[in-house]
């Protein structure tokens, strides 16, 4: 299903940018994820910049928890992590997904 996907290249509707017209901050996640895994790493920026400084992040956590789970079976990354960390990602992405429907230079190469 995944490989039939990304062969034929389907794209996946916002349904915020549908509604409004406007970009979400995850728009152009989709587009950026195939093109990691192409290893076009230069397009994956052009489609969302937030989302390629964000998926290390992503996938370091998974498998920390991962691993942590597979040898104690706890949960204690979860509370380690700080909550200011986890606001300022949150407010990160808000402040991405407004000026990235800037139609202005620079702002305008933050849409996908
Ligand atoms: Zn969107």
């Amino acid at each position: 299903m995944v490989l039939y996907i990304l062969r034929h290249k389907i794209v996946i509707p916002c349904v915020f940018n549908k509604l409004t017209g406007f970009y979400c901050p995850g728009c152009g996640a989709a587009r950026a994820t195939n093109a990691l895994i192409h290893l076009k790493i230069l397009k994956a920026f052009k489609s969302n910049a937030a989302y390629c400084i964000l998926m290390p992040l992503i996938i370091f956590y998974f498998l920390a928890r991962l691993t942590e789970y597979l040898f104690t079976g706890e949960n204690k990354i979860d509370k380690a992590i700080p909550k200011k960390l986890l606001y300022g990602i949150f407010i990160g992405l808000m402040v991405f997904g407004f000026l990235r429907n800037i139609p202005f230079v620079p702002f305008k190469y933050l849409a996908p």
